[in-house]
């Protein structure tokens, strides 16, 4: 870049001093925005896009409560944040140096879910696991003997009831615009995951199956308000079928738990075919704000309320 200025020494110099007052002003405007703790970063607290999230879009009507408090843009304070917390505060800011493409936004939920953390390290086990936003991954399991205790049949799947209601008029909407939409596969016992885990991981290794398959008691499947579509397969997304699917779920409480766009907070291969229930009201705010993965809105809205902070 500096061909063009190299015949004249001066200007060349010029140059350099004047790209280094710009890189010295630009660190300390990124000490300041990250509070001095990761002012080494560069830039860590800076605004703008980042994966996964789209903040800045809140969408119309149910995203009312997005940005309080503080607003969008204002990264400059993640205490400020509705889901700060006190507690994670050294976690925020060592996963802000490693991560300095995120937004301090982002770097807080994806704290507040462990998502610092490597997969399937220091789980926990869910509070509640008869709650119908539970959050399951690689971060949060199930007890190894919890079974729904209000399952019910679905095509030749099991599901709890109400995300069994749920389903069924979806099927019969689809059917009703000619597309056929079957339960596959619904609630899972920890022991069928178990088998299933370990042929995959016997035939493909490890590291490949954690990329399709959950580890027993960390999969969707245990919690019941899980189903599997048709011939579970990836072709499916691309069908009238899955594209219906992928436009109506949320009008049914479903939404699709592992797309391409939230693969680097779930790390699953997208699965077009796999519904998670979490109820109506949250799939159409989840539509709203325009998340794309569950991890995010659980972290803001179901472990924590937007309104708790005066
Ligand atoms: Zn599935």
């Amino acid at each position: 870049m500096f061909s063009k200025t190299s015949s004249h020494p001066s200007a060349a110099i010029t140059i350099i001093i004047l790209l280094l007052a710009i890189s010295l002003s630009l660190s300390f405007s990124a000490c300041k925005r990250g509070g001095g703790e990761n002012g080494g970063s560069g830039g860590a607290g800076e605004s703008g896009s980042s994966g996964g999230s789209s903040d800045s879009d809140p969408g119309d009507g149910g995203g009312a409560g997005t940005d309080t408090p503080g607003g969008a843009g204002d990264s400059a304070d993640p205490e400020a944040l509705w889901y700060y917390e006190e507690e994670r505060a050294e976690r925020y800011a060592a996963f802000a140096q490693i991560r300095p493409d995120l937004t301090m936004e982002d770097v807080v939920w994806m704290v507040d879910c462990d998502l610092d953390l490597p997969p399937y390290e220091d789980t926990h086990e869910v509070p509640d696991p008869n709650s119908l936003t539970l959050l399951v991954n690689k971060h949060f399991g199930l007890p190894q003997d919890y079974v729904p205790a209000d399952l019910i049949s679905v095509g030749s799947a099991q599901m709890r009831s109400e995300s069994a209601a749920a389903l069924n008029a979806l099927i019969s909407d689809a059917e009703g615009q000619g597309l056929g939409i079957w339960a596959q596969s619904g609630f899972r016992a920890y022991g069928i995951q178990q088998s299933l885990y370990n042929n995959y991981a016997a035939t493909d290794g490890q590291a490949a199956a954690d990329t399709y398959s959950a580890r027993p008691g960390f999969s969707e499947h245990q919690t019941g308000l899980t189903v599997d579509l048709n011939d579970i397969t990836d072709a499916f997304g691309q069908r009238p079928e899955g594209i219906w699917v992928k436009e109506h779920a949320w009008e049914y409480g479903f939404i699709i738990r592992y797309t391409e766009e939230n693969q680097s907070i779930t790390l699953y291969v997208r699965e077009p075919w796999h519904l998670r229930y979490i109820g109506r009201e949250h799939a159409e705010a989840m539509r709203d704000l325009g998340f794309t993965s569950f991890e995010e809105y659980w972290a803001k809205y179901i472990k924590h309320a937007p309104s708790a902070v005066g």
